[in-house]
């Protein structure tokens, strides 16, 4: 009884603040991935946006009212969803450079090092899976 106790306490304690060289590059990687991802899925909707203000240009003249509300909804989409992803290309780089001054991939709750995958999947997180669980209990 008195063992089971013992091993996770150290455990804890010695992940702590103390990432190996080889996973911090893991992270850098994969954060590096999701930035280019993120950033080509910004450019394809800039040329999106681009295609339908070009369009609206060429052929509003025909068009009724029903079709330039549809087309300025699109449009609005467009952007918002350019802007959604501008900020999230820069959440990530922000993140990349954190994990360059070791400030980053930690649990802001217990201190402990968020898993890799975690971070790969979710650049923001700033709590680890059981501290996240407790967040939303409440
Ligand atoms: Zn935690």
């Amino acid at each position: 009884m008195a063992k089971a106790t013992e091993t996770p306490t150290a455990a804890k304690a010695a992940t702590k603040r103390n990432r190996s060289a080889a996973e911090t590059e893991k992270i850098r990687v994969a954060l590096t991935e999701r930035r280019d991802e993120l950033q080509q899925e910004y450019d394809q909707s800039i040329t999106e946006l681009t295609e339908l203000q070009r369009d609206r240009l060429a052929d509003s003249a025909g068009d009724d009212d029903a079709d330039t509300g549809t087309k300025t909804l699109e449009r609005e989409q467009e952007i918002t969803l350019a802007n959604n992803l501008l900020e999230r290309v820069n959440q990530v780089e922000r993140a990349i450079d954190r994990l360059g001054e070791g400030n980053y991939g930690w649990c802001e709750r217990c201190g402990n090092a968020i898993p890799v995958e975690r971070l790969a999947a979710f650049p923001s997180a700033t709590l680890c899976v059981s501290c996240k669980q407790l967040e939303e209990r409440r």
